[in-house]
């Protein structure tokens, strides 16, 4: 695994269990009151350019691989395939509060809603799903008023600020306060990966103000520029009112690390999923 050197302890560890290998994130289990993981490309039964651990349903992936796949990671992330709430992923900044109805839905039941982002939930034991080939997971997490959060932030979603809307969502519905969340910011594509093109940046500096732009891109003789979306997403929940010690960030790129983890980038689009999962513990 082939890890972005940064300052300390890495942010990201490796775990196996059942043969099955996959990513967490110490910070977010010395909460103890989640199961959480990031699933790795490895420990499944799908073949070829969805070897091994798919787990899209909509790929062209035979659906009882996926299914299988699904089984394994349950097993070895510790949640029951019937528990998980799927996403509807569109890029939006669309927030679903997920409640007890919503159990099963995307693997067990067809989902009966579209275009969700990002999930938030108080209900133990609902084990919240979001999908990723280079785009950013965040997964926030509330020890006080036992809530959690998961969402999928690519470039349009750290543009809409996803993480600063899930953030608020767990305020309204939950009575989160920014400085009760421990937040992490998962494996995906890293600046050096990450060329995007003058259309995107004018978004970024829309959003963004100048004093952090020279954080968050560059510009290459070429006219394109590298973008920093782990960057991005800290100063996000930062102006969302988190302290950077409340805040981890991975230290693993997607597209760095193409025999370990599927990126949409590092494969040209031929691709599995990666999946992020996040439940709430019974008390
Ligand atoms: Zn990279």
């Amino acid at each position: 695994m082939k890890v972005i050197k940064k300052e300390g302890t890495p942010t990201t560890e490796m775990r196996r269990e059942k043969g099955v290998p996959f990513l967490i994130f110490p910070k977010l289990e010395s909460t103890e009151i989640v199961t959480h993981g990031f699933s790795t490309r490895l420990g499944g039964v799908s073949e070829g350019i969805f070897s091994s651990m798919n787990l899209s349903f909509t790929r062209g992936d035979q659906e009882a691989h996926v299914r299988e796949n699904y089984t394994r990671l349950g097993k070895a992330m510790g949640f029951s395939c019937e528990n998980l709430v799927f996403s509807d992923q569109t890029h939006t900044t669309n927030i679903r509060v997920v409640t007890e109805a919503d159990r099963g839905k995307g693997f067990v039941y067809p989902r009966d809603y579209t275009d969700v982002d990002g999930l938030v939930t108080n209900v133990p034991g609902l084990v919240l799903a979001t999908f990723y080939a280079d785009c950013v997971p965040l997964f926030l997490v509330d020890p006080v008023h036992h809530a959690v959060g998961l969402s999928h932030s690519g470039w349009k979603g750290t543009v809409g600020k996803i993480g600063k809307s899930t953030v608020e969502r767990m305020g309204e519905e939950y009575g989160t306060q920014p400085g009760d969340l421990t937040v992490a910011i998962g494996p995906s594509i890293c600046q050096d990966c990450y060329e995007v093109s003058q259309d995107v940046i004018e978004q970024f500096q829309d959003a963004f103000d100048h004093k952090v732009w020279k954080e968050l891109f560059y510009q290459k003789p070429n006219g394109k520029y590298q973008l920093n979306l782990w960057r991005a997403n800290e100063l996000i929940f930062i102006e969302a009112g988190l302290r950077p010690e409340q805040i981890v960030t991975s230290d693993i790129c997607t597209c760095c690390n193409p025999d370990l983890l599927f990126s949409h980038r590092a494969s040209h689009g031929k691709r599995g999923n990666l999946g992020a999962f996040l439940m709430l513990r019974e008390r």
